[in-house]
């Protein structure tokens, strides 16, 4: 095989990783997906928000409706006039009226602590949905920024892809379709020289049976990192 060749067409290929690469670091790129899942939790937590809202308004309408009536009771006992009762009707009373207040000044803290509670639930509702803003702006920005740099940087890729691909004809098949594997597996550089006795990849060493064998093949495909390996 022509290593040359090879090698040329890996050299420009290089040049489309790097662009590839720019494109798949991009900070950019990882804002705006943080920011996506920063606006999906965001939106999960505020519905779970808005449900608990729901059910609370429920809650205290009922325990609002068990206060009045309790409200309503003890102001019809404490209007009737002591002096139409009897003795034993008015002790009644009197203990009626007592446990009416009772539960009634219960009823008013249950009230008090669960008005603190939904405020405490409109308050995280709140910060949610400001959370929710904040990264849908922050993700708006720089999902914007990362397209305006994939646009720019997109059909440059492609030019140098068109350009390389009419060095494929000159290259055996075998080894190209092994590049290519290699190349998605994000193997790079693929074609590397041997280096001593060692590969020009990842530097393992190399037995001196694999040795013979590259300098009488040409090549060798390292069994530590894939690449293969050429005698230069
Ligand atoms: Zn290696």
């Amino acid at each position: 095989m022509d290593i040359k060749k090879i090698l040329d067409y890996q050299k420009q290929d290089f040049e489309i990783i790097k662009l590839e690469r720019k494109l798949d670091e991009s900070q950019d790129k990882k804002i705006y997906q943080e920011m996506r899942n920063v606006v999906k939790d965001a939106q999960n937590k505020s519905n779970n928000l808005e449900k608990e809202a729901g059910e609370l308004i429920k809650q205290y309408a009922e325990m609002k409706k068990n206060y009045d009536m309790e409200v309503k009771a003890c102001g019809e006992i404490v209007s009737k006039d002591p002096k139409s009762l009897k003795v034993d009707e008015l002790d009644k009373t009197v203990s009626k009226t007592n446990q009416m207040i009772e539960s009634i000044s219960l009823l008013e803290k249950k009230l008090m602590s669960f008005a603190e509670h939904v405020n405490s639930v409109l308050a995280e509702f709140d910060s949610t949905r400001k959370r929710y803003n904040d990264a849908r702006k922050k993700y708006t920005e720089h999902k914007e920024a990362y397209e305006a740099m994939s646009n720019k940087l997109l059909p440059e890729i492609e030019k140098l892809k068109q350009e390389i691909k009419k060095l494929e004809k000159d290259i055996d098949p075998v080894f190209l379709q092994k590049y290519k594997q290699r190349r998605q597996d994000k193997v790079f550089p693929i074609f590397v020289p041997l280096v001593d006795k060692t590969c020009g990849g990842c530097r393992m060493e190399l037995p001196s049976a694999s040795i013979d064998r590259l300098k009488q093949n040409g090549f060798l495909e390292c069994e530590h990192c894939r690449r293969i390996i050429y005698n230069q």
